[in-house]
């Protein structure tokens, strides 16, 4: 079974991907990791990603190993705290618009979607990577309260950065992410739409096991 999220950055689909995959007892892919992943290892090459034939022989030498989306390796590396950090967050739309990137990502999304049940979240995982997914759904929220809600997330993780330079961030990823040439974030029209913004991470999860539910009643012993 493959349960696509879809959604902007700040909609809640970490959390609700990672909620409902326990749920089921399935392995959430974070899809969004793996970009940062890439993000993070070219920058620790100083690798200009205007540069497309130095950006291809980094991916030619590039493993990635995911086990869970806080336990993801590069070439043996355990990188998963540091893709979490604002220079990170700042420069990984831009290498997510590379082609040659996505090709090798969504590569890797589908071999491991094709061995296992997942719940996978990304920017185009209904649109592109699985079109054919048994569920989609696609999670929105005002600016306002994504915003927030990535405050709450980075101070967890010892970034204290303003509201107005998080809401900014993620205006500008989303305008990147959207309107990029290669698999742009767009919510497929076969998705389920989730407006968040009056939900707390319980409601929202519960809204989307009900719908499962009610399509899989009597098929699947997970929900
Ligand atoms: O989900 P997260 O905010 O960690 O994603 C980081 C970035 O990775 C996004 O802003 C987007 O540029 C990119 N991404 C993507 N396609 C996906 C998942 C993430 O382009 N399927």
């Amino acid at each position: 079974m493959i349960i696509a999220i879809d959604g902007p950055s700040g909609s809640g689909k970490s959390t609700t991907a990672r909620l409902l995959a326990q749920h089921l007892d399935i392995t959430h892919l974070d899809t969004g990791a793996m970009y940062r992943v890439i993000t993070w290892g070219l920058k620790e090459e100083n690798i200009d990603i205007n540069d497309i034939s130095s950006v291809n022989s980094f991916l030619e030498k590039t493993n990635i190993s995911y086990k869970n989306a806080n336990e993801i390796m590069l070439n043996g590396k355990l990188v998963s705290s540091d893709i979490r950090k604002k220079d990170i967050t700042s420069s990984v739309s831009a290498v997510s618009a590379l082609l040659e990137v996505r090709e090798f990502l969504v590569n890797i999304q589908r071999k491991l979607g094709k061995k296992i049940d997942c719940v996978i979240e990304g920017r185009d995982i209904g649109s592109v990577v699985f079109p054919n997914a048994d569920f989609k759904f696609f999670l929105t929220a005002d600016l306002d309260v994504r915003s927030m809600r990535r405050k709450n997330e980075l101070k967890k993780i010892g970034e204290d950065l303003s509201i107005d330079e998080i809401k900014a961030s993620i205006q500008r990823r989303d305008l990147i992410d959207s309107s990029r040439e290669f698999s742009p974030l767009k919510r497929s029209e076969d998705s389920i739409e989730i407006d968040s913004t009056d939900l707390t991470i319980n409601e929202q999860l519960e809204k989307i096991i009900k719908i499962i539910k009610k399509n899989k009643e009597g098929t699947s012993k997970h929900v």
